[in-house]
């Protein structure tokens, strides 16, 4: 009998899978169906189970390899049983904290992502820009403008945010998996076009951080999660920074404080809503508004009020903790020592730390920074410390902060949604000419 007569069970023993060493690559044979939405909980575990999907997905296309039919209809069965829940009852799209209390929720974002992933797997890369380019005024002129703009430079640092930077903003953190376009254009001008690609965010870094959300492959970003302060490298080893063991002590004294608000009827919401609760190294948040503005403003001051007199019992002089308030998230933040007495840990720490345990040269450029917010001009002020070959793109439509990073970097550019950005990263990798260096382990590129 020749190989090619053998029977197609050869390779695929009962309940284990394929058998040769193509584990990493299988996509789980999850078939999600059509099934009711009725708590956090059910939503969260439906979209944990799209990520386990779309990472294979992802890696497979990295490895130029074909992905079945079957895994593209999981995810619109995913789709479905959200829109099941949302569009039903529009008006009081209901999700259930418990059989006492409930929330109304926007799932526009879960919906529209998935819906953009298995357009962009069904009809491939060109009818899903043509797809998406009908969303955003101007699209077309936004990415020929920053396809000029990049001009088929080689990075060696691509620093960037992640919620509102290169992905679009969630109501929910836990649920704000990252799409396989997304990961497919980011990724692939991570590959491309940088050296060293490194995620900084404000979230924490595992546990419910950025890895549990992201679907890029291996061994392409570095990701770093509160703020830098802990980070994961290309070789998946993790560092993190001192932190004062005495501080550390205060920040779980005062963890175990805020936990306690959730069993009030009135505060339960914000440990579900946005951000939720996230319990960072050197960090704790905790979300007072979500993106959709679903909780009513004097609930949400509320809650405000209530942490910052936690605060205060626990750091009367305010040596300890520095509390940022962005509207949507209450962050409370360990100090550390700057120039003037105690300042708050901000990214372009977080992107020296990273820094001072794997050498970027930071003074070798050109780099390119990303971001949506008045936090991420840290590290682009980071950055320009060693060299003033930089370049910036910020994803705003406030006009006060575009005027900000302008004025710090003078290559900047501006564009309105994430969307944008990722299709000019993403297009941007395929005009450029590979430079020899990092490739990472089964990525085809
Ligand atoms: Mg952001």
């Amino acid at each position: 009998m020749s190989n090619y007569d053998r029977p197609v069970t050869f390779f695929l023993k009962e309940g284990q899978g394929f058998i040769l060493p193509t584990k990493e690559y299988s996509i789980p044979d999850i078939d999600i169906s059509l099934q009711p939405i009725r708590s956090f909980k059910d939503l969260f575990q439906l979209k944990a189970l799209t990520r386990k999907i779309r990472s294979p997905i992802v890696k497979n296309i990295f490895s130029a390899r074909v992905i079945n039919m079957r895994s593209i209809e999981s995810l619109k069965n995913a789709r479905r049983s959200l829109e099941d829940v949302y569009y039903r009852d529009y008006e009081t799209s209901i999700i259930h904290i418990d059989d006492m209390h409930s929330i109304n929720v926007d799932l526009s974002y879960e919906i529209r992502e998935l819906k953009k992933d298995t357009y962009y797997l069904e009809h491939g890369e060109d009818y899903f820009i043509d797809y998406i380019s009908k969303l955003y005024n101007k699209f077309d002129q936004h990415v020929v403008k920053g396809l000029g703009f990049l001009d088929n430079l080689h990075f060696n640092c691509f620093i960037t945010d992640r919620d509102g930077t290169t992905n679009n903003y969630c109501g929910h953190y836990r649920s704000s998996i990252q799409p396989v376009y997304n990961a497919v254009f980011l990724s692939r001008f991570a590959s491309l076009c940088t050296e060293n690609p490194i995620f900084i965010t404000s979230a924490p870094l595992k546990n419910f951080g950025i890895i549990d959300v992201s679907v890029n492959p291996d061994n392409v970003f570095i990701y770093a999660g509160s703020k830098g302060r802990e980070f994961l490298d290309l070789d998946l080893h993790e560092h993190k920074a001192f932190i004062d063991p005495l501080k550390q002590t205060r920040l779980e004294e005062l963890t175990q404080k805020v936990r306690e608000l959730e069993k009030k009827p009135e505060f339960e919401k914000f440990f579900y809503v946005g951000s939720g609760l996230q319990l960072k190294f050197g960090q704790l948040t905790i979300a007072r508004q979500d993106v959709a503005n679903s909780i009513p403003e004097d609930e949400s001051i509320a809650l405000l009020r209530n942490v910052t007199d936690i605060v205060g019992e626990f750091d009367p002089d305010g040596s300890v903790f520095r509390i940022l308030d962005t509207g949507k998230d209450i962050e409370i933040i360990l100090t550390v020592d700057g120039e003037n007495g105690t300042k708050d840990f901000d990214k372009g720490d977080g992107l020296k730390f990273i820094d001072s345990r794997i050498d970027l040269h930071l003074d070798r450029g050109p780099h390119l920074v990303c971001g949506d917010t008045e936090s991420d001009i840290p590290m682009l002020k980071a950055v320009l410390e060693y060299t003033n070959d930089v370049y910036a793109i910020f994803v705003t439509r406030d006009t006060a902060l575009a005027k900000k990073v302008v004025t710090l970097c003078a290559n900047t550019l501006i564009v309105p949604s994430p969307d944008i950005l990722l299709t000019i990263l993403g297009i941007a990798a395929l005009k450029i000419k590979r430079k020899k260096g990092r490739k990472a382990p089964g990525i085809f590129l």
